[in-house]
């Protein structure tokens, strides 16, 4: 079956370049902030940005030369964090707004770090097992001069999981002569990855929609909710709105969506989902993503990809709430017509912070060798992200600005700040 480019899309998307967009957003911030326009200049591409040819012999005997990537947008703050993406649209554009929004997400929340993010020209749903290996050690070798515990951690993102950051922790470990959890996080528990690590991204999420749904008024039992994507955001997510009380009506992956109008049965589901979210293959009635992002619900959370909300459909989106938790899913145009239109829009970097918080709770427990239990974890999660949406939404408030534009001039606050104290502006 072909896939459903609503959720995959094809090659870069030129028209809506979310470099440029975040760019945007980014002067718009610092020009709200005061800031000369040198801190823009500064702040607006990575300060680093390293291509990198990486060749794997293939199970048919074959060489295939992959091309990868990492960013590191700033690192003033601290070292740079980010995750890294294993996906055949991955490009360089992709990869510095991704590194950009690490930055933003790591100044929302609060943490000792500027952003970074890598990826991989691949689609690792057509690779073995051991090309994957392959794949994730070459890049490490590729790019190890770069990163390091104190210097760029990398993570797990969009089609990568805890079994890649084994093999790229033990690449590096055999490269540095020393075990180094701390190079990357989102590992496997028993290697020093952290509990609630896996579901901290969706548990951020479920934070985010419930302090919006209190400022509207919804009440979450009985809330209908579409969920676009079901990957490690969007399948825990739907678990969690459906523990909580809240009608899961919508799922969908890259290759269509299930609508039931009395809700899906989320543990069905997410047993039978594969390791990269595949589900609506299994059935015949599906519908499409374009037609999944337009149902008449509550709460709309978009789990996938970039520029799924745009100029084109924002009008027909019937959501109260519309909580990003992929990177990038709504366009700037997309996001003054919801706004225009009273939805209230919790952008990504703060609404998918929960990732890169624990991912520090992790770097933290590995560099003190101590590790916490995942009710310490959740309730310190908790604490943060709670925090962290009212400074935002009290920004937006106080600032008539929009939320999208809140969490720019909260994230890239730090950031600028300490570029100026390092006298490096
Ligand atoms: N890839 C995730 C993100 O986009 C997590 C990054 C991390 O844990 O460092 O936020």
């Amino acid at each position: 079956m072909a896939a459903d480019l609503g959720a995959d899309n094809q090659a870069f998307d030129e028209k809506h370049d979310v470099l440029k967009s975040t760019q945007t957003v980014i002067h718009k911030a610092l020009e709200k902030l005061g800031y000369p326009e040198e801190v823009y200049e500064l702040l607006k591409e990575p300060i680093r940005m390293l291509t990198v040819k990486i060749p794997v012999r293939m199970d048919d005997g074959s060489v295939k030369i992959f091309t990868g990537y990492r960013a590191q947008h700033n690192d003033a703050v601290g070292p740079t964090k980010g995750g890294i993406r294993f996906h055949p649209n991955v490009s360089e554009k992709e990869v510095k707004a991704l590194s950009i929004w690490m930055t933003l997400k790591c100044g929302i929340v609060n943490l000792p770090y500027g952003g970074g993010k890598g990826g991989i020209i691949c689609d690792p749903r057509e690779m073995s097992f051991r090309e994957l290996e392959a794949l994730s050690r070459g890049y490490v070798r590729a790019i190890s001069q770069i990163v390091g515990p104190t210097k760029d951690i990398p993570a797990p993102d969009v089609f990568t999981n805890s079994q890649i950051m084994a093999w790229m922790m033990d690449e590096y470990s055999r490269i540095d002569e020393f075990n180094s959890p701390g190079f990357i996080t989102g590992k496997p528990l028993v290697l020093g990855g952290s509990h609630g690590r896996e579901t901290a991204t969706a548990k951020g999420v479920t934070i985010c929609i419930r302090e919006a749904a209190k400022k509207r008024g919804i009440n979450l039992e009985g809330a209908r909710v579409v969920v676009q994507g079901f990957g490690n955001a969007g399948s825990f997510l739907s678990k969690f709105m459906h523990d909580a009380g809240a009608k899961v009506i919508g799922i969908s992956d890259a290759y269509g969506a299930l609508y039931d109008p009395n809700g899906l049965d989320i543990d069905y589901l997410l047993d039978r989902r594969d390791s990269f979210g595949t589900v609506t293959k299994l059935f015949d009635n599906t519908i499409s993503n374009k037609e999944l992002l337009e149902l008449d619900c509550d709460i709309l959370v978009p789990a996938a990809i970039e520029n799924q909300i745009t100029e084109e459909n924002a009008h027909n989106i019937r959501a109260q709430i519309v909580v990003e938790a992929a990177n990038g899913p709504t366009t700037l145009e997309a996001t003054q017509i919801l706004t225009d239109r009273g939805i209230l829009l919790v952008p990504d970097v703060l609404a998918s912070a929960g990732g890169v918080t624990v991912s520090y709770f992790e770097w933290v427990q590995n560099n003190q060798g101590y590790y916490w239990t995942e009710e310490e974890i959740d309730e310190k999660l908790e604490k943060v992200i709670v925090q962290s949406f009212e400074n935002v939404y009290n920004t937006a408030e106080t600032r008539r600005v929009d939320m999208r534009l809140a969490a720019y001039m909260v994230g890239v606050r730090k950031s600028a700040e300490a570029s100026r104290f390092r006298g490096w502006i």
